[in-house]
């Protein structure tokens, strides 16, 4: 009898509780500090001219949905693709950069370049965006430690090593093995990087880089955006190894929500893409090169984005994976919105982040836990990195 009224409360808890859970998840999440370390959105506003002031009708990050989602902290990738040789990579890159700057400029009372950690609880505090800017692809500094630095002067935080395909110092996990890792080179962009505060980013670099970083850094290091290996086997994911060593490291893996990242189930749409953007091949220049990559961008827009046949649970999973392997200071959120070819259900655009607040609570996870799941692991990188 009291066994039976036992379970009808338990049961009555779990009907109940679905509410309130959402409701505490979404007053957990309005409290974070919220970092995401991975989205391709100035590829929209530099292309499409997409004025993200505005709550847009498509795509998956604007400063309204930003808000709404409580991630305060985006890092903007300033990505070029492999295919854009040489100087043409540092001339896109400085077009990316004005493209960003003029969201700075037209909306200064709601967004604002951060640099250091002092400046992102500074304008987080104003209840501003504090965007932070990211090179995505070695190749963009063309083979030059003085554009690397340049770049940092102009408010880059951080750089993946690579993107995909092997530049001339380091392998890509999606190229032709060319250097067994990083090459004598690589390691100085690793230790300059270390040197000016700028973050190094081991997402899309071969398993052999990523061992080559960790032996040379002196730094924390980050994954910006990668899951977990076990949960689906494309090569852009980590194993827990790996993750054991980031944590040895000090460093943060911010987990991609792609579909194709969290479930086995659409890790072959992943690896056909792959497939398909190591083809790219278009021996132009300039503007000629400039209107290929918009059709490449525009071909990609009408493909996706579509819902996968992961959920908001699955990307729950994989952090409580990390945080098993690893531990709960070395995971956060990079979820690649607007350059993923599908998404979970739940977690459709960033102002769907309290359904993974939620899916951690059901989980077991804390305020406390879920803060530095959501941003706090990540600024202390940062502020590790920086110094300030
Ligand atoms: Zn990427």
């Amino acid at each position: 009898m009291l066994k039976h009224l036992y379970i009808g409360l338990v049961l009555m808890s779990g009907v109940c509780g679905f509410g309130q859970n959402s409701d505490e998840a979404h007053r957990i999440q309005a409290g974070v500090l919220g970092v995401d370390t991975h989205n391709d959105t100035a590829q929209r506003v530099l292309i499409e001219k997409a004025d993200i002031g505005q709550r847009l009708p498509d795509g998956m990050i604007d400063l309204p949905r930003l808000q709404e989602g409580s991630v305060h902290v985006p890092f903007f990738a300033l990505w070029v693709p492999s295919y854009y040789p040489g100087a043409e990579a540092v001339r896109r890159t400085l077009d990316l950069r004005d493209a960003m700057q003029g969201v700075f400029d037209k909306y200064p009372d709601r967004i604002e370049l951060a640099t250091r950690a002092r400046d992102i609880e500074r304008i987080v505090a104003q209840k501003k965006i504090a965007a932070v800017l990211t090179i995505e692809g070695g190749h963009q500094i063309d083979d030059d430690l003085g554009v690397l630095r340049m770049y940092r002067r102009m408010g880059i935080l951080s750089m993946t090593l690579t993107h995909f395909r092997s530049n001339n110092w380091a392998d890509s996990s999606t190229g032709k093995p060319e250097h067994n890792g990083l090459t004598e080179f690589g390691r100085q962009v690793v230790r300059e990087m270390n040197r000016i505060g700028m973050i190094v980013d081991i997402s899309h670099v071969s398993d052999k880089t990523f061992y080559d970083v960790l032996e040379v850094t002196s730094k924390p290091v980050i994954a910006s955006h990668s899951s977990c290996f076990v949960y689906s086997d494309v090569p852009r994911n980590m194993k827990d190894d790996m993750f054991r060593a980031l944590a040895k490291n000090g460093g943060v893996v911010g987990v991609n929500f792609g579909s194709s990242f969290l479930s086995q189930a659409d890790a072959e749409e992943l690896k056909k893409h792959i497939a398909e953007q190591g083809q790219l091949a278009p021996n132009v220049t300039g503007a000629d090169l400039d209107a290929f990559a918009a059709k490449e961008h525009a071909a990609s827009n009408e493909a996706h984005p579509q819902v996968g046949n992961s959920t908001v649970d699955d990307a729950a999973q994989c952090i409580d994976h990390i945080v098993k392997v690893a531990g709960i200071d070395h995971v956060g959120i990079g979820s690649d919105f607007d350059g993923i070819p599908s998404v979970p259900k739940g977690l459709e655009d960033v102002s769907k982040m309290p359904n993974l607040t939620a899916a951690l609570l059901k989980l077991g996870y804390s305020k406390r836990d879920i803060q530095k799941i959501m941003g706090g692991n990540f600024l202390r990188v940062v502020r590790e990195v920086v110094g300030e």
